[in-house]
């Protein structure tokens, strides 16, 4: 028997089976799908709180994803770049962003309209299609298993550890009866990178982003709340297109290399990480991360060991 079955392997459920191995415990990861099938994998994966409220936990937890992720780079895990990105306001805001404690030195610089103020700082990205099988590798290196295996109800895993992590993302909602876990629809486009190296983030609604990463770039996006839908719209894409290229313009003429479609598990109260005692044994819940999995994705692991542990 496991000391420990984590349900689920996207960006949470794999980083909270790592740190669990890491304090010694025994530790089987549960996945239905590939790692290509996950939410994570869609993910421009930018250190940044999207949609995300401030709670000093939701603080802490981006703060040590952060120093992990500039640890990571410098040490060349694959996958794990950090970009130079401009946030461009409109809001007229004139204080500190409640994230900006988490990140490093940032700057603020007059830019005009019709933006208001650009918030200047450098972002960890990650390329999940390196990464998570990094990470999945490094977990199974550690002395891990992944076993690929779905459940109906979280019960079946209760029955062969005594401790579970629920981290199932978007499919929680229905495995714990969690009224407030709903997706956001997000649609990317992505281009070849023809030699553009800064993030940039216009805040407008929705946001448009572009994401460098060493091959392609990342546009986007959209936030469309209660949506399920998750084929790729032409319309949609190029909207972004056009978005994305008038913010950029250096992108003009990059030929198109893919585009994809997520479902982000977003929660109303902000994410789930707590332990809850079933009549099996004890659920630590880790999802609802909605557009900020990666962002929180360290911080929240350590939590859920400490709970789970
Ligand atoms: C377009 C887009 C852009 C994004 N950009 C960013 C960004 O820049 N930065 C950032 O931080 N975040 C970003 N996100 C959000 C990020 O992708 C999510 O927060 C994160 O992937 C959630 O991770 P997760 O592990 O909870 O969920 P998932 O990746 O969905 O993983 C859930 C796991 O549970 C498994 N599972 C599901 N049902 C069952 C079952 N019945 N039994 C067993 N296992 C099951 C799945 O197979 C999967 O392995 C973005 C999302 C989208 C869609």
């Amino acid at each position: 028997m496991a000391d420990v079955i984590v349900v689920g392997g996207g960006i949470i459920g794999l980083t909270a089976a790592m740190r669990l191995r890491e304090r010694g415990a025994d530790v089987t990861l549960w996945t239905p799908a590939g790692l290509a099938d996950t939410v994570s994998a869609v993910a421009a994966a930018v250190w940044y709180p999207t949609g995300i409220t401030f709670e000093p936990r939701v603080l802490a937890w981006a703060a040590e994803t952060y120093e992990v992720f500039r640890r990571q780079a410098r040490d060349g895990v694959p996958g794990v770049l950090v970009r130079e990105t401009r946030n461009l306001e409109r809001d007229g805001a004139t204080e500190e962003p409640w994230w900006a404690a988490a990140a490093g030195r940032v700057r603020y610089l007059p830019i005009g309209p019709p933006w208001t103020r650009e918030v200047r700082f450098d972002a960890p990205l990650v390329e999940m299609g390196t990464y998570l099988p990094w990470l999945r590798e490094r977990f199974e290196r550690a002395g891990g298993r992944v076993v690929r295996r779905r459940v109906d109800r979280l019960e079946e895993a209760l029955a062969e550890a005594p401790v579970i992590v629920n981290a199932t993302g978007l499919a929680a909602g229905s495995l714990c009866g969690d009224p407030d876990l709903h997706p956001v629809r997000g649609q990317i486009v992505l281009v070849a990178n023809t030699g553009v190296y800064v993030s940039v983030r216009d805040l407008g609604r929705p946001s448009t982003y572009v994401h460098p990463r060493t091959r392609d770039v990342v546009l986007g996006g959209t936030f469309e709340e209660g949506s399920w839908n998750t084929t790729p719209d032409p319309a949609t894409r190029d909207a972004i297109l056009e978005r994305c290229l008038a913010l950029v313009p250096e992108l003009a003429g990059a030929p198109v290399v893919g585009e994809k479609v997520g479902l982000r598990p977003a929660r109303r109260g902000g994410p789930r990480v707590e332990a809850e005692k079933w009549p099996g044994g004890t659920v630590v819940h880790a999802y609802g991360h909605g557009g900020a999995g990666m962002t929180l994705s360290w911080g929240c692991a350590g939590e859920v060991a400490s709970l789970a542990l």
